[in-house]
C-alpha cells in the first residue's frame, strides 16, 4: 500500500502542480530577490512537492511599488462593473478545474479530497459573493440642517498587504482577495511557507482575467517575507489570519506605520450538548465539528461539554464513530482523516496529548499515531477523545490545531457557560437542542464571534467570520469585510 499511495501522489503531483513556483509581481512570475528558494513537501509521503522562490523584504518592496502603480494607472479607474467581471473571471478559472485545485490542495496541505472539494466549491461562492456586492457600495447622506449637504464615500485604501495560514490556503486567499479587490485594492498577498502553490496555481489560471499588479504574490517564510509586509510604510491596511502568537506581533509591526488590520486568529471553541439532543444527529455533529480538516481548523469544536444525563451513552457511540473514521491517504475518496500539515505540527499535538497523558487524563479513544505501516512517512494523528482532564490544564487552554478534543460533564448550566467562556479565546462555539429557548440563551451567553446550533463548521459567503477576545478583531467573508477594506470620506458642502 506505501508504494502504491507514493505512486498515486507522484501522478497526481505531475498532472496538478503549477508550471510556476515563483513570486508573482506586476503580471510576471520572477526570481526572489535573494535567488534562495524553499520546499514545500507533501505531508502524506514526506517527499518534497516543489521547490518554491524564497521571498524577502527586497521582493515585498518590488511587489508593494507594482501594486501601487497598477492602482494608479488601472485599477482605481475600473467600474464596480469591471471589477464584478473580474472577481467573476477569478471564480470561474477555479470552477473550471476545480478538482484539479482540490487535489493539489489535498497533496499540499494534506486534507481529505472530499474536504478539499469543499473547500474549493466555497473558494467559487465566496469569489462570486464578492464579484455581486462589487455593485452594492454605498455611502450616506446625512442630514444636519438647509445650510450644508453632508455626503460619505467609501473610498479604497489603494494598496493592502495579506498574510495567509497553511489550513485553508486557497480558501483563506479568496477569503482576503475576495473584499479587498471588490472595494477596490490592489493587493500584496503572503502564502504560508508550508502550502504556497494553490494561490500560485490560481494566478496561472485567472491571471489574464487581473490587471497587472493588481493581485501580487510574494512566496516565503514569516519573518523574512511577512514581517516586511506587516510594517511596510506603504500598506495602508493589513489583514492577517494565523496564530495569536504572531497575530499580536504583526499587530506590533502595523503599529509602526499606523496601519489598519484586521485579525482571524485561534480558537479553542465549547460544543454543548443538551440532555435533549438526537444522539445521532448530535454525534455527527461532533465529529464534524473537531475532526473536519483533520482538527486543523481555528473554529474546531475542541472542548466537548456534554450533559451528565446523556454523557455515558453519548460518549460510546462518539467512541465509537471517531473509531470509524479512515485514517488513510488523502487523495482516496473514502478517506476522513489525511495527515497534519507537517511533522512539525504532528510533534505539536503529540506534546499536548502527552502532557495530558502524563497529568492522568483518560483517553476514550486515539492519544497516539496511527499503527499502519502504509502510512509511516506520513504526517498522521488518530482521532483522539481525551477525559477526565482539568479545564485549567495546558490541553484545554491552549490551541491544539489536531484531532484532539476534550470531553467535560455538565449539568448546572451556568457552570458550563462559565467554563466555556473560560480561555483566551472566543471564535465560535456550537449548541446542539432541541430546544430552541435554550439554544437562543446559550447563544447569547458564550463569548464568540460565531455560533452555530445544530450544525457545526458551515461558511456560506455572507455569514460574517470573525472572533472576539484574542481571536481577532474584525469580520470577513460578508458585507461587513467591505468596511475593513474602505475608509470613509466625508464631503461636507455649503448650501449658503
Ligand atoms: P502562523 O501564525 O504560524 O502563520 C500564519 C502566517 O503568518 C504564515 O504565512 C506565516 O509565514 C506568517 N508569519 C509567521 N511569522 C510572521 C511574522 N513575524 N510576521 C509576519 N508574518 C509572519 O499560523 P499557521 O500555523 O500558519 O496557521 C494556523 C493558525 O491560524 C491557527 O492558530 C489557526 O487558528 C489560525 N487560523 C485562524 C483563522 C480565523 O479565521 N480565525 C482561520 C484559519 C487559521
Amino acid at each position: 500500500r506505501k508504494s502504491t499511495i507514493k505512486q498515486r501522489h507522484e501522478q497526481a503531483a505531475n498532472e496538478v502542480l503549477p508550471d510556476h513556483r515563483s513570486l508573482y509581481i506586476g503580471g510576471n512570475w520572477a526570481e526572489s530577490a535573494s535567488g534562495e528558494t524553499f520546499e514545500t513537501v507533501d505531508p502524506t509521503t514526506g517527499e518534497t512537492l516543489a521547490s518554491v522562490e524564497a521571498g524577502n523584504a527586497e521582493d515585498i518592496d518590488r511587489a508593494v511599488d507594482a501594486a501601487w502603480t497598477a492602482y494608479e494607472e488601472t485599477y482605481s479607474d475600473f467600474s464596480t462593473a469591471d471589477i464584478q467581471a473580474m472577481l467573476e473571471s477569478m471564480a470561474d478559472a477555479v470552477e473550471d478545474k476545480k478538482e484539479e485545485f482540490a487535489r493539489l490542495e489535498s497533496l499540499d496541505n494534506g486534507k481529505p479530497i472530499t474536504e478539499a472539494r469543499i473547500d474549493i466549491g466555497l473558494v467559487v461562492d465566496h469569489l462570486r459573493y464578492f464579484a455581486g456586492i462589487a455593485r452594492a457600495h454605498e455611502g450616506q447622506t446625512i442630514n444636519t440642517d438647509d445650510s450644508r449637504h453632508v455626503q460619505t464615500i467609501q473610498e479604497p485604501y489603494g494598496v493592502v498587504g495579506q498574510i495567509i495560514p497553511w489550513n485553508f490556503p486557497l480558501l483563506m486567499s479568496a477569503w482576503k482577495l475576495g473584499p479587498a479587490l471588490s472595494a477596490g485594492n490592489c493587493v500584496v498577498l503572503k502564502p504560508a511557507e508550508e502550502t504556497p502553490l494553490s494561490i500560485l496555481k490560481l494566478l496561472e489560471e485567472a491571471g489574464d482575467a487581473i490587471p497587472d499588479g493588481v493581485v501580487n504574490v510574494v512566496t516565503g517564510f514569516g519573518p523574512d517575507a511577512g514581517e516586511p509586509l506587516s510594517n511596510h510604510s506603504d500598506i495602508r491596511k493589513l489583514a492577517f489570519t494565523g496564530s495569536t502568537e504572531v497575530g499580536s506581533e504583526v499587530m506590533k509591526s502595523a503599529a509602526d506605520s499606523i496601519t489598519d488590520i484586521t485579525l482571524e486568529l485561534g480558537g479553542k471553541s465549547p460544543l454543548v450538548v443538551f440532555p435533549d439532543a438526537d444522539m445521532e444527529q448530535a454525534v455527527q455533529t461532533t465529529i464534524t465539528a473537531i475532526f473536519f480538516n483533520t482538527g486543523e481548523c481555528c473554529c474546531a469544536g475542541s472542548r466537548l461539554f456534554v450533559h451528565e444525563d446523556i454523557k455515558e451513552e453519548f460518549l460510546d457511540e462518539l467512541a465509537a464513530a471517531a473509531d470509524d473514521l479512515t485514517v488513510d491517504d488523502p487523495l482516496l475518496d473514502s478517506t476522513d482523516l489525511g495527515p497534519k500539515v507537517t511533522a512539525e505540527q504532528v510533534e505539536r499535538t503529540m506534546s499536548y496529548i502527552e502532557e495530558a497523558e502524563s497529568e492522568g487524563a483518560a483517553f476514550v479513544t486515539g492519544g497516539s499515531q496511527p499503527d499502519d505501516e502504509a502510512l509511516s512517512d506520513g504526517c498522521f494523528v488518530a482521532p483522539t477523545l481525551i477525559d477526565d482532564i482539568d479545564h485549567d490544564s495546558k490541553a484545554v487552554q491552549e490551541e491544539i490545531f489536531g484531532p484532539v478534543q476534550e470531553v467535560f460533564e455538565w449539568s448546572d448550566y451556568d457552570e458550563m457557560i462559565e467554563l466555556a467562556n473560560d480561555v483566551d479565546y472566543g471564535l465560535a462555539a456550537g449548541v446542539i437542542t432541541e430546544d430552541l429557548t435554550a439554544a437562543h440563551q446559550c447563544a447569547k451567553d458564550i463569548e464568540a464571534g460565531n455560533i452555530w446550533v445544530n450544525t457545526y463548521n458551515d461558511f456560506p459567503a455572507g455569514q460574517p467570520f470573525g472572533g472576539y477576545k484574542q481571536s481577532g478583531i474584525g469580520r470577513e467573508t460578508a458585507q461587513e469585510a467591505i468596511d475593513h477594506y474602505t475608509q470613509t470620506k466625508t464631503v461636507n458642502i455649503s448650501l449658503d
